[in-house]
């Protein structure tokens, strides 16, 4: 293949594989192998291969429209549907106040789009009302990073790492179906000689891969690793030089432990006390080991906790903040990292800086020209915001996301959207989301603009402008602003508040996340082109004399970024999820993604080789329970939960626990699975319960 073209990101997860693209036919680019790129190599799956698709899809927009007076979108020129937008938004303002307009950002856009869209919101609406998607992606593991190490970084070191460590406990991901390049770190671990540990209710296609395949019940996996501690003390493999050192607060966490017996742990996970050992052996022999958590364990309303428990084994086994070794999430988003780091969460400014924090808010505001009183405070979380709509929220600017595919509780969620006074979305193409908004504005995608992602490793890396954007498409940084022109704000007017150049924000990104925890202070457009990223921290030279920092691939080695520099223990107990099967509703529901599909589906649901590889939902469930049901497979299913029904079509294997069924949740309509999942939100983190609630499923006769 060629190696050749424009060096480019892919636009979907948070592995950001490196490709090049080179000019196609009819004015379209290709993807083409970049194998200098070290994350991926070249590799690609499906999603990214096809990734241009999107770019010329029919479906496309390439007009805005607004909502007419007979209640349908029709087009409209930008002028007419900015000012639509301003008036939308600035109506509200004026009649119910600032906090009464909200604004919705994505994990998928770039660092530049985050940190103008924070700006926007506490500068020119001057609401606290901002949150983003992302709060549903990683946010447990990024509290639970935050109060053990004082900083959260998806992975606090680079994937190279994986394959030289003695042992990966995955806990709750699949990167088989989530982020197939990366799997080859896995095999090369095994190829050296260390071990895998997978635990996943599924015996998923990452759990085939496995030496050991742990199967709890859905939202046990907390008392799961609190028997393994138990184990680690019993046994004598605590490291208690490293506790000692490194470390506070053990006592109470291993009293909390040892009081999970590994029995105990049994009766309520499902997995054996053998098993426990296995684990425990195979993770503390080695010299080095790793823990990487995904949307299992977080994604739980004690997520938070859940980490937390996973992060405690870390720090008993001393394993945290050493060469090869630590805990590190497998974030999800193209830019769930660079996305929760600059200002579009609701309680955080650039740089990963607290909004509370009285220094953090005279810096950001000092960069912005505003007075640090004028900024508002943290706002509703994402689950929260949208609760809202239609009460305490009347106007709603939505940009990169789907809450009515990705929302939980999304019948709930949709019908909060439809109550709104005004709602305008940002997209590329007509979502579910989009097609109840008075304004659409049709927006740049990836590879026709430049701008900055952040990686799961913490390395930021800049996606290059490929191609021109198809005529009547603008950029969401152009949408800005115009609507900062429209709405007022910013030092010296909207032109300089609101650059639409990305560099140009991108150098404002730079001064306001100066001595913050993610530092970008260092980074350049230039030095990311030339060094194919660049790890956050990386602070700017501090004189004249002083030499370019290299970035920093690895967190903690000689110090937690806590105030003592020692990591924090948490102790904490099993508790049960918000919604225990019961007579009414006997069966566990988990819900995922399948490799074809990304996120709420609305870009590949729109590509025809994906749509052929995934065409729709499906309902996974044993053979005993399939035969209880008297169902087989293909045959439609009914799963009711509390907040409603979704069909889809029965799948039927042994690898799937016979208490719990799995719906992949990247389709609207009567196969919806957010329809079903429980809003129940883990008190530190904000983050939905999407991985378990209670269901019955019933054989849906013709
Ligand atoms: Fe790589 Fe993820 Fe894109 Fe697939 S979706 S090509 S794994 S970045």
């Amino acid at each position: 293949m060629e190696s050749s073209g424009t060096p480019a990101h892919c636009p979907y997860c948070a592995l950001q594989c490196g490709m090049n693209l080179v000019p196609g036919a009819g004015g379209t680019v290709e993807v083409r192998e970049r194998a200098d790129f070290p994350v991926n190599r070249g590799a690609l799956c499906g999603k990214g291969r096809t990734a241009p698709a999107v770019l010329s899809s029919d479906v496309r927009l390439t007009s805005p429209s607004v909502r007419s007076a007979e209640g349908v979108l029709v087009p409209a020129s930008w002028e007419e549907a900015l000012e639509r937008v301003a008036e939308g938004l600035g109506r509200t303002r004026a009649r119910y106040g600032a906090d009464a307009v909200a604004v919705f950002g994505g994990g998928g856009l770039t660092n530049e789009k985050a940190y103008a869209l924070g700006k926007f919101a506490r500068v020119v609406l001057g609401t606290s009302q901002i949150d983003y998607n992302g709060r549903f992606c990683m946010s447990s593991a990024a509290a639970a990073g935050v109060r053990a190490f004082g900083l959260d970084r998806g992975l606090p070191f680079p994937l190279e790492d994986v394959p030289k460590t003695g042992c990966v406990i995955l806990v709750g991901a699949n990167p088989a179906e989530t982020m197939p390049p990366s799997l080859r770190y896995l095999t090369e671990l095994k190829e050296n000689g260390g071990t895998l540990i997978v635990v996943d209710p599924r015996r998923t296609r990452t759990a085939e891969q496995a030496d050991l395949h742990l199967a709890p019940r859905p939202g046990t996996d907390l008392a799961l690793a609190l028997g393994l501690l138990h184990l680690v003390v019993a046994e004598g493999r605590t490291d208690e030089a490293y506790v000692r050192e490194r470390t506070t607060g053990w006592e109470e966490t291993r009293a909390a432990a040892m009081a999970h017996w590994p029995e105990y742990v049994e009766r309520i996970t499902g997995v054996s006390v053998p098993e426990l050992r296995e684990a425990v052996r195979l993770f503390c022999d080695p010299e080095a080991a790793m823990v990487l958590t995904a949307r299992g364990p977080e994604q739980q309303s004690k997520g938070t906790d859940t980490v937390g428990a996973w992060i405690n084994l870390c720090l008993a086994t001393g394993r945290a903040g050493r060469p090869l070794s630590g805990y590190g999430c497998l974030t999800g988003q193209g830019n769930g990292q660079g996305g929760r780091e600059h200002g579009q969460k609701a309680d955080q400014l650039p740089g990963y800086r607290k909004l509370t924090d009285p220094a953090a808010r005279a810096h950001v505001a000092g960069v912005w020209g505003v007075d640090p009183d004028s900024l508002p405070g943290p706002g509703r979380s994402a689950y929260e915001l949208l609760d809202a709509l239609g009460t305490g929220i009347r106007s709603l600017l939505l940009m990169g996301s789907n809450p009515v595919v990705s929302a939980p509780h999304a019948a709930h969620v949709e019908e909060r959207i439809r109550s709104l006074d005004f709602l305008a979305v940002c997209d590329v193409v007509l979502s579910e989301t989009a097609a109840l908004a008075d304004v659409v504005l049709p927006v740049t995608q990836w590879a026709e603009e430049t701008g900055t992602t952040t990686n799961l490793e913490g390395r930021v890396l800049l996606r290059r402008r490929a191609l021109a954007p198809p005529e009547g498409v603008r950029s969401d940084l152009e949408v800005l602003h115009g609507l900062a022109a429209r709405l007022g704000g910013g030092r010296g007017g909207p032109e300089k508040g609101f650059p639409t150049e990305p560099e140009e924000v991108f150098e404002e990104l730079r001064r306001a996340s100066a001595g913050g925890p993610a530092d970008y202070s260092g980074i350049s457009y230039r030095r990311l082109a030339e060094e194919n990223g660049v790890f956050w921290p990386c602070p700017a030279p501090a004189g004249t004399g002083d030499a370019v920092h290299p970035g920093t691939p690895r967190l903690f080695l000689d110090r937690f970024a806590t105030g003592d520099g020692r990591a924090r223990f948490t102790p904490v107990a099993h508790r049960a999820s918000a919604e225990e099967p019961d007579d009414e509703y006997p069966v566990l529901l988990t819900t995922g993604r399948v490799v074809a599909q990304y996120q709420s589906g609305a870009q590949t649901r729109r590509v025809e080789e994906l749509n052929a590889a995934a065409p729709g939902p499906f309902v996974e469930l044993h053979p005993r329970l399939a035969e209880r049901l008297g169902v087989a497979e293909g045959d439609p299913l009914a799963v009711v939960s509390r907040r409603g029904r979704a069909v889809a079509p029965a799948r039927i294997t042994a690898a799937i626990r016979p208490d719990t069924v799995f719906m992949p949740f990247h389709w609207a309509g009567e196969g919806r699975a957010n329809t079903l999942t429980h809003p129940a939100l883990d008190p530190i983190s904000r983050m939905p319960e999407f991985k378990v609630c209670a269901v019955r499923v019933e054989a849906v006769t013709p």
